[in-house]
């Protein structure tokens, strides 16, 4: 079957009466106990829940998935895998609120966390001494799109005995499935792409081993972190559509990364898609596409602040993956939670703008980044030094 096709053909309802084509909202908390029934609880299972956990199964090519109230609900469950006095490893551009949920609740726990460039074969050759219980790692990483070589990291995880857990984010199912590349668990945020209409926050875990899953399962409903039926039944809504969606996003954002590279005022451009990005090859070997963020450097805050707010399609708002284009300054917004210094150490420019790209028709998108550009005061156009303008921070 072709992934397109995978989307819409499955079973909205299984096992009921009426046969819907559509999968019906189980608005309820409770259900009757009798013999043989399957639901009791809604925090435990929900059918409406179900069907979309099984739809993500699939499409992740896993044998059980999991859908939390939100991205960090998984990931926090998948740090749960790992007992106080183990170590996670996490690959050094990660999500802003991946890295806080690290820094400050998961060592509060006595985890040890180690980051390190798993996009850099070198470091990634010496990361598993000492073996990591879990390894987490986003590939393209976000904002940088650093790629990290899933096969490689895969066979070394496991000739070493930790897990793999690759946060998919960025990509989708629909471009990139690490469980087929010797992954052990796939992490979404569906408010992303999954469901891609923004009206819904939701978090995913998919997985292969029977282990995890058990642990997972345990985990969700000990924990109460599940995914509400109301929020699942928009997912399931959102999902249908999501080939659609992304060939008209990322066709967009192809021709929009071609663009700013070619923009007198724009210094660098990090998207998979450009051909002289440097983890390209690795990336096609593993996905099927670039996706549709895009992120570049103007050399100034002030001018990427300038820029940003006089866009008018693109409005500015963290997060990514929407029917609606957006622009954001990560540094100030979905990695403000990164401190200052570590972002500094770690080269995180300030000036760094962040495009998720919609299904706007392209000329319009292109024509109102013409328009920011053209509209930059002769002060900010000359600079070309990154400063602070505290007066703009935008609290995450
Ligand atoms: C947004 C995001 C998350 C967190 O997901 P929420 O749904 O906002 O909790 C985790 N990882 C990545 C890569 C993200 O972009």
């Amino acid at each position: 079957m072709k992934r397109e096709t995978e989307w819409t053909q499955y079973e909205p309802a299984p096992g009921d009466a009426h046969a819907p084509s559509a999968t019906p909202l189980y608005q309820t908390a409770t259900f009757r106990i009798d013999d043989g029934r399957e639901y009791d609880y809604t925090r435990s299972g929900n059918p409406t829940r179900r069907v979309v956990e099984d739809q993500l199964a699939r499409i992740e090519g896993g044998s059980s998935a999991f859908a939390f109230s939100s991205g960090m609900a998984a990931i926090t469950a998948a740090c749960a895998l790992v007992s106080a006095g183990e170590e996670i490893l996490a690959c050094v551009d990660l999500y802003g609120g991946t890295y806080r949920l690290l820094s400050q609740v998961a060592t509060r726990q006595a985890v040890r966390v180690r980051y390190v460039d798993t996009s850099d074969p070198a470091a990634l050759a010496h990361a598993f001494n000492p073996a990591p219980k879990l390894v987490l790692v986003e590939t393209p990483s976000n904002p940088f799109q650093n790629v990290t070589d899933l096969f490689r990291l895969c066979d070394l995880a496991q000739a070493a005995g930790s897990l793999v857990a690759v946060d998919n984010s960025l990509m989708s199912p629909y471009l990139q499935r690490p469980l087929s590349c010797g992954a052990d668990l796939v992490i979404h945020s569906a408010t992303k792409f999954l469901n891609g209409h923004s009206d819904v926050t939701a978090g995913v875990i998919v997985t292969n081993d029977r282990d995890v899953a058990e642990h997972i399962g345990f985990y969700q409903n000990a924990t109460g972190t599940a995914l509400a039926p109301f929020e699942a039944w928009l997912l399931a809504r959102g999902m249908k559509t999501l080939p659609l969606r992304l060939d008209k996003q990322q066709t967009n954002a192809g021709l929009l990364a071609r663009y700013l590279r070619s923009h007198p005022l724009v210094e660098r451009v990090h998207y998979v898609g450009l051909p002289e990005h440097p983890g390209r090859e690795v990336h096609e070997r593993q996905a099927r596409g670039a996706g549709a963020v895009i992120a570049f450097e103007t050399g100034a805050l002030a001018r990427s602040l300038e820029i940003v707010q006089s866009l008018q399609l693109f409005g500015i708002t963290v997060s990514f993956g929407g029917v609606r284009s957006t622009a954001s300054l990560p540094a100030r917004m979905s990695h403000a939670s990164i401190p200052d210094e570590v972002r500094t150490d770690r080269h995180f420019p300030d000036d760094l703008v962040r495009l998720s790209v919609g299904i706007e028709h392209v000329d319009d998108l292109r024509d109102d980044l013409g328009r920011a550009f053209d509209a930059l005061g002769d002060s900010t156009r000359g600079l070309t030094t990154a400063r602070a303008v505290g007066s703009h921070d935008v609290p995450n």
